[in-house]
């Protein structure tokens, strides 16, 4: 696909629920009082609300206190307007999902830059977005665009952007946005709720690397439901999966291996398996021996 047809999915503007999450989440810190002096007079200019006012108790460049704003009530950091700030830039990494508005099966992500420059005169200060990772996911396909260029492979783009120059760029995925992004496409009911905390609690997931399993493997939704969740893991944390599974599968006997008799037991028994695990029981069962799954259960981590 070229990149002029992929960004048709994309809507054109930014959209307010996005310029809210971007102002009242993703840089909720970036509010300041700048303030000013004249005839003993000090004067403080809010960021969020473009209001000044006259502080009843003196305030401090870079004090550590936040002073709350008397107009819109936000916290902001203080800071003098006399000083330079050649580098003062807020910046933070959002990815924002939303339905393609050319196929309504279809669903779009962007990961966008956003940022707020006060170098220049603190009153003209607005949001900047730089939208350069687009990906696109339909049934059976997903499509990763970046910077323009087209990637063989659907990666995070907050993880690119974490090893490549934005280690400590904050980075904000939103469930609510993801909720209603998905309504009325394939992906609602693709399980993606059980995968937006990984392992690392400080781990931010944008989700495309899910979207994009779910996209080409309708499996990942039944593997979710019968308790196969570590699978879809495994796949996510890059971890071996020893060929327990046949991804390409439209059938669980074929996506997990195994006969309709050995599946009805798995289902009653609720033991649910490790991939190194079922990939023992599957051998045990292909070669009729006597292995049960509480067997599978005991040694199968152990077999090689
Ligand atoms: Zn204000």
């Amino acid at each position: 696909m070229e990149y002029k047809e992929a960004l048709k999915h994309f809507p054109q503007k930014i959209s307010r629920s996005l310029t809210r999450f971007a102002t009242e989440t993703a840089l909720k810190s970036s509010r300041y009082l700048f303030i000013k002096s004249a005839k003993g007079i000090q004067s403080a200019y809010c960021t969020h609300c473009a209001k000044q006012h006259f502080p009843e108790a003196k305030l401090k460049h870079k004090q550590l206190l936040p002073v709350q704003c008397p107009h819109c009530k936000s916290k902001c950091k203080v800071r003098a307007s006399g000083l330079g700030r050649k580098y003062m830039v807020d910046r933070a990494v959002i990815v924002w999902y939303e339905k393609s508005v050319l196929d309504d099966k279809a669903l779009v992500a962007r990961v966008i830059e956003v940022r707020r420059d006060y170098s220049g005169d603190y009153t003209k200060v607005a949001t900047e977005y730089s939208n350069n990772m687009h990906y696109v996911f339909q049934t059976g396909k997903s499509i990763y665009f970046n910077y323009g260029r087209q990637r063989a492979e659907v990666k995070s783009a907050f993880d690119e952007i974490a090893t490549r120059y934005g280690a400590g760029l904050p980075r904000f995925m939103s469930i609510s946005n993801i909720k209603r992004a998905v309504k009325g496409t394939p992906f609602q009911y693709s399980t993606w709720e059980q995968y937006t905390e990984y392992k690392n609690p400080r781990y931010v997931t944008d989700m495309v690397e899910f979207f994009d399993l779910a996209a080409r493997y309708p499996c990942v939704e039944y593997l979710s439901k019968i308790g196969f969740k570590d699978f879809v893991w495994a796949k996510l944390y890059r971890d071996p999966t020893y060929g327990a599974i046949y991804w390409h599968g439209n059938s669980l006997m074929k996506v997990l291996r195994l006969s309709k008799v050995d599946l009805r037991e798995i289902r009653d028994s609720k033991i649910v398996l490790t991939p190194k695990e079922l990939r023992f029981y599957q051998y045990a069962r292909k070669r009729d021996l006597p292995v049960t799954l509480q067997d599978a259960k005991l040694i199968g981590e152990m077999y090689d």
